[in-house]
């Protein structure tokens, strides 16, 4: 669904990516895993075409779109999760939503998805008109998922999705996560949380400093030694 190609991205001068190579199958929930600074933003970032690579190709479904704009981008079927969530603070949760539909004419289906999101998240659809910033962290998380979703994409693009949550919270999300994988959505999962990343993933790359170090299935990675002491913690 998705090939990187010796991908390589700059800020100004310097090199942050530096000649990546992914694929991400289609059905599939694949994750990045790598220490702080390594260029996993960056790489969604490059993806779904804000920052853009200076060198090599990005494929979506066989076509090159390292070139095209971030509103082409979501047309074709890619949306991204920011981290930090970025959800609208002063719209209501239904504006949120609204926003995340932006590309879309079919009322039809804008009104189907609609009805999915708040299935996944009942705790959405009570907040409905609420203020977007007054939402807990874990519902502005849930409604950030829910605002990409409203572009219906066929890969989702997810950037520390547990970040700042409670436990239990997280474990919401990511069984929700997984729900959304079965239910035709391939998964790019970028995460601190190696665990749970490495849990919910077929597979996964580790990032450091710009190249790919390793990939493998998660459940070879889960049992690498060097992957163990970095990420895992044991
Ligand atoms: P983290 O896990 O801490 O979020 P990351 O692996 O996602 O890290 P990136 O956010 O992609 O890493 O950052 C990669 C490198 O690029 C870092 O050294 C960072 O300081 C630098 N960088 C990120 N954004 C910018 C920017 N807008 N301008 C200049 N440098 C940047």
């Amino acid at each position: 669904m998705l090939r990187l190609r010796d991908v390589s991205t700059y800020y100004g001068n310097i090199r942050v990516l530096k000649g990546i190579n992914i694929e991400v199958l289609e059905g599939e929930i694949i994750t990045m895993l790598g220490p702080n600074g390594a260029g996993k933003t960056t790489t969604l970032m490059s993806v779904c075409g804000l920052v853009p690579p200076r060198f090599g190709e990005i494929l979506f479904k066989g076509r090159p779109i390292q070139d095209l704009s971030p509103e082409k981008i979501v047309a074709l079927g890619i949306s991204q999760v920011p981290e930090g969530r970025r959800i609208f603070p002063h719209l209501t949760t239904l504006e949120n939503l609204d926003m995340g539909a932006f590309l879309r004419q079919d009322r039809t289906g804008i009104k189907e998805d609609l009805d999915y999101i708040f299935e996944l998240f009942p705790i959405l659809a009570e907040r409905r008109h609420q203020a977007g910033g007054t939402l807990s962290g874990g519902e502005q998380q849930m409604l950030a998922i829910s605002r990409a979703l409203m572009a219906r994409p066929q890969l989702l693009l997810l950037d520390e999705p547990s970040l700042g949550l409670a436990p239990k919270i997280v474990r919401q999300i990511f069984d929700i996560i997984q729900k959304i994988n079965q239910d035709n959505t391939t998964i790019f999962l970028v995460e601190q949380n190696a665990n749970l990343a490495l849990r919910a993933a077929k597979r996964g790359y580790i990032l450091v400093n710009g190249r790919i170090t390793l990939t493998d299935s998660a459940a070879n990675l889960m049992s690498n030694e060097a992957v163990r002491e970095a990420y895992l913690g044991q």
